[in-house]
């Protein structure tokens, strides 16, 4: 209707009615198509445009302006495909027969006879533009859905790991280290989103940058290895200050600062915040060589492609945290259980040097004891140290003993004393962790480090877990040893009992017979101890026992195993020695037993020795033939006189 009116020259002669006629229908053709169908424009919403300036031309008699459609028509071009153009323009040229048949006159007011040629040259020009436009928009809507294939893929991606890690239990290595493998792939990714975003917006390049101790660095870029150079400071610094999007369409770069260079001219920019949660993690820059590249729709595109950026930077940093906790977990694991199964001191001692280790590379020592003085058990630095008592006073590890709390100084410039009680050149932090058990320092464990600040919180957690383990298992090792000592050894000589004379003799008696190497066995009684006991009490017997045992163990060789036998009664094993060998031990014993003095009441004696003396393999080889034998050759030394040695090859 409005365009039948147009043909008829209503615009001019009925303006009042046409041009709000026209508006209407416009209207009624955006609500139809826009609001109510299809969310999209339809071409009689075009045509209804396209006939509104047309009637104006016809109401101011103004054909001069007619160029006012090139521009609508490149706007429309980027809208709508090349045929649908093509058949509004259809349209528009079927006005010419229609008014001519009609004989209406508004073909010649819309296309003002007065020049065919310029006319036609008119119509061509107007084609063309809507062909070039449309061409040139299907390109860049091709592109645009490219980019968003492939923004779309990476939700995807995103949204798989995010089911795999959700189905599957993280309790399993292999789980575990599949996650992993597909959370390194973060560079990559983060290429991908920034090479989509790049072709979504038509920009030059798009690069991340990261903060980096007080300044940032640069993480990913679409540009070429080297070719992104930060020069600091800038629009970069100022967004992670601000942590506001910052644009701009005309940057000169002589007077504006970006925070880096490229090979290619930077006159559009985009510098967007990543930001997870308050605290800022990253900064998007987009840039064009183009003024105003970038307009409004970029902007919030950019935006919402940083949104994406923050997931996987904030999936990165959990993988980070994750992958330092498991790692902690397993060396906790390991060295824990390597740290029960010894009950060996030194063992120990070098079980949790080496798990320390691991959790972060060092000096460790290990020292053991309380009070005032520490020995060495363990250390890493391959340092000879000839003196393996300290005292830790003055020192700052002394800090850690006082409190019985871990001590760890980050930067010892702070410190003007000593760290350890010998020099440490160069040593620029320190960590000193009791253990402890029951409330009693049972030894300390020192971290020295050249580097400052050498340990995070983490680490520390887990070096006293280590170390917690490490005390246990040094209490465990000592009650055993306690235990042991009690269940081998005599209480009142300190000398090995009956029970481990005879599984030492039998050890003895089992290695001779592989090394054909002879062993003697000395079988001792005190001469008429009843005597001792009658005349000075039972309690200077007992002295006299102890006295006896010492002279024992310090006449004898390392090799040779002396045990209380009985009552006053000492066996000695003496390993590698034949008769005449056990003969001259024995002479020596007998003497310096003869020569003790003992006290009691300002009184003095002294007490002698008999020795019966059996060599295997020559008097026998059985274990109780040889203590049989050596018994009897005992006998034989009590019958003569006592105070003698004998052997029993002598007193056949
Ligand atoms: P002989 O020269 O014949 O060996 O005379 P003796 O008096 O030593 O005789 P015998 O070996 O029979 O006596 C051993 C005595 O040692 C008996 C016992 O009271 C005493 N005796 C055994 N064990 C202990 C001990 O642990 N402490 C004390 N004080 N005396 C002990
Ligand atoms: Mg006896
Ligand atoms: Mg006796």
């Amino acid at each position: 209707m409005t365009w039948l009116g147009l043909l008829k020259g209503l615009p001019a002669s009925k303006p009042a009615f046409w041009f709000p006629l026209s508006l209407v229908t416009g209207a009624l053709c955006y609500a139809f198509y826009y609001k109510v169908k299809k969310e999209e424009f339809g071409m009689e919403f075009l045509f209804s445009l396209l006939l509104l300036p047309a009637g104006g031309i016809q109401f101011f008699q103004a054909g001069i302006v007619r160029p006012v459609y090139f521009p609508l028509l490149a706007l429309a071009a980027s809208y709508f495909s090349l045929t649908t153009l093509l058949v509004a323009l259809g349209l528009f040229a079927l006005q010419i027969p229609v008014s001519l048949i009609t004989g209406m006159p508004g073909i010649r007011t819309f296309l003002d006879m007065t020049n065919p040629l310029e006319e036609g040259l008119f119509l061509i020009s107007l084609a063309a533009t809507a062909g070039v436009s449309s061409v040139l928009f299907r390109k860049m809507r091709m592109a645009r859905a490219e980019a968003e294939t492939s923004l779309s893929a990476i939700h995807e991606k995103a949204r798989e790991i995010g089911r795999e890690t959700a189905m599957e239990s993280l309790s399993t290595e292999e789980s575990l280290s599949h996650y992993f493998a597909s959370m390194l792939r973060t560079d990559e990714e983060i290429g991908e989103l920034l090479v989509a975003i790049k072709h979504a917006v038509f920009a030059d390049s798009a690069t991340l940058f990261v903060p980096e101790s007080a300044a940032f660095r640069l993480r990913c870029s679409t540009e070429g290895k080297g070719e992104v150079i930060i020069t600091g400071a800038g629009a970069i610094a100022n967004c992670m200050r601000d942590k506001k999007t910052f644009s701009a369409g005309e940057v000169d770069e002589k007077k504006f600062k970006l925070g880096y260079m490229k090979t290619m001219k930077v006159v559009s920019v985009i510098v967007v915040p990543i930001m997870e949660g308050t605290s800022l993690i990253g900064v998007l820059a987009v840039d064009s060589s183009r003024a105003h590249a970038f307009s409004e729709p970029d902007r919030s595109s950019i935006e919402r492609f940083a949104g994406q950026l923050v997931r996987i930077l904030e999936r990165e940093r959990i993988y980070f945290m994750i992958k330092r906790d498991v790692f902690g977990l397993r060396i906790l694991k390991e060295e824990s259980s390597n740290l029960i199964t010894s009950l060996n001191r030194d063992v120990i001692a070098r079980k949790l040097c080496e798990g320390a280790e691991k959790i972060s590379v060092s000096q460790i020592f290990l020292f053991a004891g309380s009070g005032s003085r520490f020995s060495l058990l363990h250390h890493n630095t391959g340092r000879p140290f000839p003196v393996k008592l300290f005292s830790f006073e003055k020192t700052i590890v002394n800090f850690a003993v006082d409190n019985q709390h871990r001590h760890y100084v980050r930067d010892l410039r702070e410190y003007p004393i000593p760290v350890m009680p010998f020099e440490t050149e160069g040593i620029r932090s320190v960590l000193a962790i009791p253990l402890m058990y029951e409330r009693t320092v049972l030894g300390i464990m020192v971290m020295l480090s050249e580097q400052v600040d050498f340990l995070d919180s983490l680490q520390i957690s887990l070096l006293e877990v280590l170390c917690n383990q490490a005390s246990t298992s040094l209490a465990n090792a000592r009650l055993h040893s306690r235990i042991e000592k009690l269940a081998t050894t005599d209480g009142l000589t300190g000398l090995f009992n009956h029970r481990v004379f005879q599984e030492k003799f039998s050890e003895e008696l089992k290695r001779q017979a592989r090394t054909a190497e002879p062993v003697s066995l000395l079988l001792t009684d005190i001469d008429f101890f009843k005597k001792v006991n009658d005349t000075y009490g039972h309690p200077v017997g007992d002295l006299v026992l102890k006295g006896v045992s010492k002279l024992i163990s310090a006449t004898l060789r390392d090799i040779d195993i002396p045990a209380r036998y009985g009552g006053e009664e000492f066996a000695v094993i003496l390993p590698g020695t034949d008769g005449p060998g056990a003969k001259i031990i024995a002479e020596r014993l007998r003497n310096a037993v003869m020569e003790k003095t003992f006290s009691s009441e300002e009184k003095t004696f002294s007490v002698t020795l008999s020795i019966g003396i059996a060599v295997s393999p020559f008097d026998a080889k059985r274990k109780e033939e040889l203590i049989e034998k050596a018994d009897q050759a005992l006998y034989h030394a009590k019958h003569n006189g006592r105070n003698q040695s004998v052997l029993w090859s002598m007193t056949k």
